[in-house]
């Protein structure tokens, strides 16, 4: 059965470094409808600049092309597809282990990933070498409710 969303964003922007706040920003302003509160919302912004850097770094290596950015919210749920057409994964659950770089020399920890699944619920990553890569993160905002039960407790009185 089709999944029925709430409200859905998409976004598309040049490959530039200069794009990811702007990436980030956009996500958090979208998903500020759920009334995130403070920490989950630095968890999306940091994932959603792990998975734009990858697609620009690893995905183009640099050279332009595009980064489609598809959001979605459903009950209290976020959903963020990132997306590149650029080189691909060889290997996923390689790619996904703790301190796995291909590019230690640009300083890269490797950890892009790990911090991609330690802040969000959950991750998938689809890729195929030389078509490009879509990683699907998922985050329910919990808070949803209690920022609900603070704003009674305020009108109460
Ligand atoms: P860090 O994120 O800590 O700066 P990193 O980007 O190398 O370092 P991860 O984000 O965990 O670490 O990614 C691991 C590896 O997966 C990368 O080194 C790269 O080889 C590959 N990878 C990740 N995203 C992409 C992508 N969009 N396209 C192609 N390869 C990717
Ligand atoms: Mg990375």
């Amino acid at each position: 059965m089709k999944e029925v969303f709430e409200n859905e964003m998409k976004l598309e922007f040049i490959s530039k470094s200069s794009n990811e706040a702007f990436a980030r920003i956009t996500i958090a302003a979208f998903v500020s409808q759920l009334d995130p509160n403070i920490e989950e919302l630095a968890d999306i912004k940091t994932a959603v600049s792990e998975a734009v850097t990858n697609c620009i770094i690893h995905g183009y290596e640099n050279k332009q092309g595009i980064v489609k950015i598809v959001s979605k919210l459903k009950d209290n749920e976020i959903i963020i597809e990132i997306s590149d057409n650029g080189k691909g994964i060889e290997n996923i659950d390689i790619a996904k282990e703790p301190l796995y770089t291909t590019k230690p020399n640009l300083e890269r920890s490797g950890m892009g990933f790990t911090i991609m699944e330690s802040f969000m619920d959950k991750i998938d990553v689809e890729s195929i070498v030389g078509l490009g890569t879509k990683i699907t993160m998922r985050k329910t905002i919990k808070s949803h409710s209690e920022n609900e039960d603070e704003f009674e407790i305020i009108t109460k009185d």
